[in-house]
């Protein structure tokens, strides 16, 4: 069979990433990263459980995979949190998969790929415990590096299938992720973003290895230009990771912290362990420390026994921070969850309308906050081309910003803001200080 891979990649940032250490595995194998489907010898999916919706679109999808091993040979091979979870029910539900890969092992797939080519029967290879392995990522961008700081989660978020699909929380260890870091500063990478369901608790199951605050110095004395970090809990973000970021070189002037909800008792009921006064709190105290704070969020709406009364709770908190971007689903029950055990008792119009209240309001505050900036100068790091020949980069505090002028990808660059939207920044890139004009 042929060597040509497509990776399909579905979900959060870990997701993606991973996809970088698999497409870097295979490439040392001997493999080559083909764009389409119709072009692979072999489909992989590494897949997403979070919500139904993305649930029901994979499957779907799964669907054009076996229209075309119908027509030509084909290895399917389908994991991530989607693969973890089915495990071999996938197997037995779907004729057409080769074999379920789950969110580690991941430096075994060649061997897997292997096996389902030699026709050894269909197969589900679900390791319990992952080796540290030295993987070779095939970076999507060399402008920003992704690096894993802690695999899993040891909250117990009513809703959320995260922590049966990747274990409890393992920090990683530092000299790992510093290593990591360095060689992705040597590669070009200008800005470095922390990964982990929940980074604030880092180190918690490892005290020798420090906390995330001493983590997030010990990555700065490594020297990108720019750390970024996702996701935090508010409950965890203390006084030490703030006081990093605010004082500590490069680190952007961004945090997502996702809300979830504004009303406490829903909030109790998701056991999200804390309140809107402490979400609101740790608020404060980061936008004292750092004027120009750019907060972004997650938001559930429609959890069960969401009344009107808690959804207007989860809208003022929106209307008083004032949130960059937000993102908001409908809640869907995840199978072996405990929110998944009570009544999915908002009706999917009133999710659907709450749903849509939420983001106009959210967009209309994003495009007041985004106006604020026209005719001032942001620092924006190239990251590519938008349309229309225009460069595309974010600024310091996330925003998404289009520029026309002279820059190149990777370069910091001075853009002069004329014109906003509820989502980009746009404007003119400023000749640097002492080019020749
Ligand atoms: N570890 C991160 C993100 C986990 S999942 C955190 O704690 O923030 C990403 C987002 O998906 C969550 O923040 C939540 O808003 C959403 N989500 C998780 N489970 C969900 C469910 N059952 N229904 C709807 N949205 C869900
Ligand atoms: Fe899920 Fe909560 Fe863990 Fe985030 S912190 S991954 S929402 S259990």
């Amino acid at each position: 069979m042929g060597n040509r891979v497509y990776i399909e990649t579905w979900g959060c940032q870990m997701n993606l990433h991973q996809s970088e250490g698999i497409g870097g595995v295979l490439e040392q194998a001997g493999y080559r990263m083909v764009p389409t489907l119709v072009e692979a010898d072999v489909v992989l999916f590494n897949g997403c459980m979070v919500r139904e919706k993305a649930e029901e679109k994979l499957l779907g999808r799964l669907g054009a995979v076996a229209e075309e091993k119908r027509r030509r040979p084909l290895v399917l091979g389908v994991g991530g949190c989607f693969g973890q979870i089915h495990g071999r029910e996938l197997l037995a539900r779907s004729p057409w998969v080769d074999f379920v890969f789950g969110v580690r092992g991941h430096s075994e797939l060649p061997q897997l790929i292997a096996r389902a080519e030699r026709n050894g029967g269909r197969f589900c290879d679900l390791p319990a415990v992952e080796r540290e392995d030295e993987i070779p990522f095939r970076r999507a961008t060399h402008v920003q590096a992704m690096v894993t700081i802690a695999e899993g989660c040891s909250n117990a978020c009513s809703y959320c299938i995260v922590p049966l699909a990747r274990g409890p929380m393992r920090s990683r260890v530092p000299a790992r992720i510093l290593a990591e870091i360095e060689e992705a500063l040597r590669g070009g990478a200008r800005e470095i973003l922390l990964l982990g369901q929940n980074v604030n608790a880092y180190g918690v199951d490892r005290p020798e290895w420090g906390t995330f605050a001493g983590l997030l110095r010990r990555v700065a004395a490594c020297g990108p230009e720019r750390i970024r970090f996702t996701s935090s809990h508010p409950r965890d973000m203390d006084a030490d990771a703030l006081a990093a970021m605010a004082n500590t070189r490069g680190i952007c002037r961004h945090l997502h912290l996702p809300l979830q909800s504004g009303s406490d008792r829903i909030l109790r009921a998701m056991r999200r362990g804390y309140g809107r006064r402490e979400y609101e709190n740790v608020l404060r105290v980061a936008r004292d420390a750092m004027p120009g704070l750019n907060v972004t969020t997650d938001i559930i709406v429609g959890y069960p026994g969401e009344s009107e009364a808690d959804f207007a709770a989860t809208l003022e908190v929106v209307e008083t921070v004032r949130f960059g971007t937000v993102y908001a689903a409908k809640y869907s029950p995840r199978p072996g969850t405990a929110a998944a055990r009570q009544v999915d008792d908002v009706p999917r119009e009133v999710k659907e309308e709450r749903l849509a209240r939420v983001l106009a309001r959210e967009r209309a505050i994003a495009a007041e906050e985004n106006a604020r900036w026209v005719g001032k100068d942001v620092d924006v790091l190239i990251e590519g081309r938008a349309r229309d020949g225009a460069w595309m980069g974010r600024a310091d505090d996330h925003r998404t910003v289009v520029a026309l002028g002279e820059a190149a990808v990777g370069e910091v660059a001075t853009v002069r803001i004329e014109k906003s939207s509820a989502s980009t920044l746009e404007g003119t890139i400023s000749p640097a200080e002492g080019a020749v004009r």
